[in-house]
């Protein structure tokens, strides 16, 4: 079978993977720090040149920050975009490191072999699963099973600045069926997923003022409106006893579970009591009846993220203050609609507040929750493709945080996105020592070439 074939040579050829990964990972391609500029440019070079040693046309293009690395192989079939960054995050504090993070090494570890360095994870490691998987193929075939573009990214870790305007000056390139991303993680590090739902988020900054200056409590204690106690008491009043979220119409638009997804996750044997024990914790304490899981991937928040107001300095103050100031954010699901949350948010604040007190509101933006259609044969194929190499069920996972990329490819491309990543909760991503397992390595070379095989048929 072909597919064999391409598993064995990955398995065979693992030594030379490994290797060209430890040349990526010396490349220090830090896309925050100026002085790394020019490594960031070899890092592209490298890409491109890796690229063209097993027949695929790529090149460095340049962008106002650092470049992109675009490639493209015709062939039949589904048209796929792969998406990675090459840059990587800052190493300091340098004196936490083990060694060198641009010097890195395979480590035997209690837990396996692990390759430690910036950027072996996230997202070298991740980005080179994807292009060894290719190369496999392409030496046992001489061609790839489908259509692919790769976009490769250098600026990721600094906020994306020339992405958005790249995607849309080469939209017609770049446009394909499905877009695969490769930079999440593992469910419980042991899993494997296809992120298919994030969360949206809406930020807003509420600064409640009374009195036209700071008043002393033994003066006006009493006769005088204390902006902290309003504030507390209408944030206060954003969650009934149920965990539900009070502002008027916020649960239009928030879909049910389906049958089909609910069994998924159920299979997934979510520790829960491990999730909140690692942060001494012990119950959800959100919607009631919900499970936890629900409460991240798939159910909707309101947190209040700061509360400023009155004397917080050594020792006491009998103040009253003149004003109070609080970060209120909401995470949004299914087709919530951020601006009609954000006018019923505000009218439930003002609709608090006694004579006297004045409201001002900040917007700190907001971005709508995004779904994958799922019903892409390819989710499925691909689905399957991960059981069959993790010999473990993989669902269509959500994502309580936000990943832009995927919401980038929709707006501006049409494009869903399957979001499959390999990293492990203990990579330490963006801090010292980072590690990727070399099993993620491997295991995610052989996915990937079973997801090509699924999606190709
Ligand atoms: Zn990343």
């Amino acid at each position: 079978m072909m597919l064999d074939a391409v598993l064995a040579r990955i398995d065979d050829t693992l030594p030379e993977s490994l290797e060209r990964l430890m040349a990526l990972l010396r490349i220090p391609s830090i896309s925050t720090d100026p002085a790394y500029a020019e490594a960031c440019q070899s890092a592209a070079d490298w890409l491109v040149a890796d690229l063209a040693s097993f027949g695929i046309a790529a090149e460095k293009r340049a962008t106002p920050g650092h470049p992109m690395v675009v490639g493209h192989v015709s062939g039949e079939g589904p048209h796929l975009l792969f998406y990675g960054h090459y840059d990587v995050q800052p190493v300091d504090p340098l004196e936490l490191w083990d060694r060198d993070p641009f010097d890195p090494a395979l480590e035997e570890t209690p837990a396996g072999k692990v390759i430690r360095g910036r950027g072996a994870s996230d997202d070298k490691g991740q980005l080179m699963t994807f292009v060894e998987a290719c190369r496999a193929w392409a030496a046992k075939h001489g061609s790839l099973p489908c259509r692919i573009t790769f976009l490769f990214e250098g600026e990721e870790e600094s906020g994306s600045p020339s992405l958005v305007p790249f995607l849309e000056e080469n939209a017609e390139e770049l446009r394909a069926d499905l877009a695969l991303i490769c930079d999440t993680g593992l469910f419980e590090s042991r899993a494997p997923a296809i992120i298919t739902m994030l969360r949206g988020l809406l930020g807003e900054e509420i600064v409640i003022r009374g009195p036209d200056k700071d008043l002393h409590s033994g003066m006006y204690g009493g006769p005088s409106i204390n902006p902290i106690r309003v504030l507390t008491r209408a944030l206060a009043g954003l969650h009934d006893d149920e965990g539900r979220v009070t502002v008027p119409g916020f649960y239009d638009g928030v879909p049910e579970l389906s049958p089909e997804l609910a069994a998924q996750w159920d299979a997934l044997n979510f520790d829960a009591a491990g999730f909140l024990g690692g942060v001494g914790l012990s119950e959800p304490a959100g919607e009631a009846g919900r499970s936890a899981l629900e409460m991240i991937w798939s159910r909707p928040t309101c947190e209040i993220n700061g509360i400023v107001g009155g004397y917080t300095g050594e020792g006491f103050k009998t103040v009253l203050p003149a004003e109070a100031r609080a970060k209120v954010s909401f995470r949004l699901v299914g087709t919530q609609d951020p601006a009609a949350i954000r006018e019923a948010f505000r009218a439930q604040i003002r609709a608090a507040l006694p004579a006297d007190c004045t409201v001002e509101f900040h917007d700190h933006g907001a971005s709508q929750a995004s779904h994958m259609a799922t019903d892409h044969p390819a989710f499925e194929a691909a689905r399957g493709a991960l059981a069959e190499e993790w010999q473990t069920p993989a669902a269509f996972a959500g994502c309580g945080g936000s990943i832009p990329i995927a919401g980038h490819f929709k707006k501006l491309l049409g494009m869903d996105s399957m979001l499959i990543g390999f990293g492990k909760d203990d990579d330490q991503i963006h801090s010292p020592n980072e590690k990727y397992d070399l099993e993620s390595f491997h295991k995610g070379i052989r996915s990937w070439a079973r997801i090509l095989d699924a999606v190709s048929k």
